[in-house]
């Protein structure tokens, strides 16, 4: 559209709620003292509905319902295939649910519409996953001859806590409900307050499904009341974070007062790798994708490129000239690429770090938003060349369309580089040296290495961050097992 004019490419989806409740013991419910907050959209940052906000007595409410359910059962004694039937029909639902879903993240987040579909497919393989591996689950037993036979019996570890981010939240919300309902626990659901949309589709697709009432709960709010609360009440056994390093930390105390059971994925800052002799065309779509997909809101992004010297001129010609052509639209538009960050809190925060980096580096492309959208959170791919490792912008997640490019001349160098920031999330390398693939590989301090492709994830291979990225790892078992107590039974024979 011309600049001012009113897009409409702008789908304001049909059927949105004014209005979103709590979801506790199987009724959809406000807050009992009736607080709640406003949620706004992000191309042109208007509130669109109110939510409830979760206080202390609402989150206790919620946990009272998830006890109940638990010790009453009989979602955490029946048998996987029992269980593993409704994961299946919550696959289902939510496969089916794909259009809707992609129009009300794209809306909510401002998500582009062509990433955002396809949410719900990944988000109903993660119950199919799980479901398939609580029907093959196996457990350890071992025999002492003429003396012992031990065996592991499992047990659901009772009501977890799930507190989730705003990037992609349908999806990482389903990460954890995933195992935690396959593991046999019930739950309370805390999503991010920016993007409380999506997660109340939940409440039906469980219903629907059969899920038993007061196993799953859900409890809108903000971090510091209705996440806090949640964290800190004596009868929820774990919690299961995802969001910034400072919360986890925060989380992490708060949850040290009652011995509690916690899993963190945190924040990143992930290096992408770049050697002289590498497939230089797959390493540039995929380092372009790696930071400008999802609006850069992706914890995996890899927003540090280091290149060898070499090549280091080509590569940022070529990167700079691709930046440039990436579409940032509204997110509604099939061809956008790049659509609006999720709040203009989050927005100030990400041009603060653009104002930051053109002291510390040059600044190649982008770094203002596009002349055709004067309003809402916009803003051009934006890279910045010749980044030293001292700057903000090669040491702070940024979490949005900005890449620092830094080069390198050694393998050493190359290493010494990618490790020294706070973070360990995710890394990429790219050589068609096997050998120093593997070692560099290696020698990086992250919880995931891509090897020349990017970000395709088996969901039975370990997800999870080391140094200021995490705490834990969930995927596969690892999910199941931290959901699950594990009791050795010993007997004499
Ligand atoms: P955030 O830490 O601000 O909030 C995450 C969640 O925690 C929200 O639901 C929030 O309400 C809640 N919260 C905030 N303060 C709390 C408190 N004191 N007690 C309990 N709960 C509290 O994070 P965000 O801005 O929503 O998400 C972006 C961050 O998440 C980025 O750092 C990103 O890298 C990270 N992230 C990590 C992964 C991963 O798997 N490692 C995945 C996605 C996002």
């Amino acid at each position: 559209s011309a600049a001012g004019e009113p897009s409409t490419l702008h789908v304001r989806p049909e059927g949105l709620p004014t209005h979103i409740r709590h979801y506790i013991g199987g009724k959809h419910v406000d807050s009992i003292g009736g607080e709640t907050f406003d949620v706004l959209e992000p191309v042109t940052n208007t509130n669109y509905l109110t939510a409830a906000a979760g206080q202390a007595a609402d989150v206790d409410r919620a946990v009272r319902a998830a006890r109940a359910a638990f010790d009453r059962g009989p979602w955490p004694t029946m048998k996987a295939r029992a269980r593993a039937r409704v994961l299946n029909r919550i696959a289902d639902a939510v496969e089916a649910a794909d259009r809707r879903l992609a129009e009300l993240e794209t809306f909510d987040t401002g998500l582009p519409i062509s990433q955002a579909l396809g949410q719900a497919q990944r988000a109903a393989e993660n119950f199919r996953f799980f479901a398939d591996l609580i029907v093959a689950q196996r457990d350890e037993a071992y025999k002492v001859p003429g003396s012992q036979i031990n065996y592991v019996n499992r047990k659901p570890a009772g009501v977890a806590g799930l507190i989730t981010p705003w990037n992609t939240p349908f999806m990482l919300s389903s990460w954890k409900l995933a195992p935690a309902l396959a593991a046999g626990c019930t739950v309370i659901l805390k999503p991010a307050e920016f993007t409380p949309l999506s997660a109340s589709l939940w409440a039906q697709i469980f219903e629907e499904a059969g899920l038993p009432e007061g196993v799953f709960n859900l409890v809108g709010g903000i971090g510091e009341e209705a996440g806090d609360a949640l964290v800190k009440h004596p009868d929820v056994n774990l919690i299961s974070f995802t969001g910034e390093s400072a919360t986890g930390k925060i989380i992490f105390r708060n949850c040290a007062d009652h011995l509690k059971g916690v899993s963190m994925e945190l924040g990143g800052k992930s290096p992408a790798v770049v050697f002289a002799d590498a497939d230089l065309d797959a390493a540039l779509d995929s380092t372009l994708f790696g930071v400008f997909s999802l609006n850069g809101e992706r914890c995996t992004a890899g927003s540090r490129i280091l290149v060898q010297r070499e090549i280091y001129e080509e590569f940022l010609g070529r990167y700079v000239e691709r930046a440039e052509k990436i579409r940032v639209g509204h997110p509604s538009d099939p061809d956008t690429e790049v659509g609006a960050l999720v709040h203009p809190e989050h927005y100030a925060k990400v041009m603060s770090y653009v104002e930051a980096g053109k002291a510390e580096a040059r600044l190649v492309a982008g770094g203002t938003r596009p002349a055709d959208l004067p309003e809402g959170n916009f803003l051009r791919p934006t890279v910045f060349a010749d980044v030293p490792r001292t700057a903000r912008i090669f040491q702070e997640e940024i979490f949005g369309p900005v890449v620092a490019i830094t080069p390198f001349d050694t393998e050493e160098e190359a290493v010494e580089l990618a490790n020294d920031v706070m973070y360990g999330l995710a890394a990429y390398v790219w050589t068609n040296d096997l050998t120093r693939a593997h070692r560099v590989a290696h020698s990086i301090e992250s919880g995931m290495v891509w090897i020349n492709s990017h970000n395709v994830r088996d969901l039975r291979t370990p997800f999870g961050g080391v140094k200021a990225s995490g705490l834990g790892n969930e995927g596969g078992y690892r999910s199941i097992d931290f959901y699950t107590e594990q009791q050795a039974v010993h007997l004499t024979l």
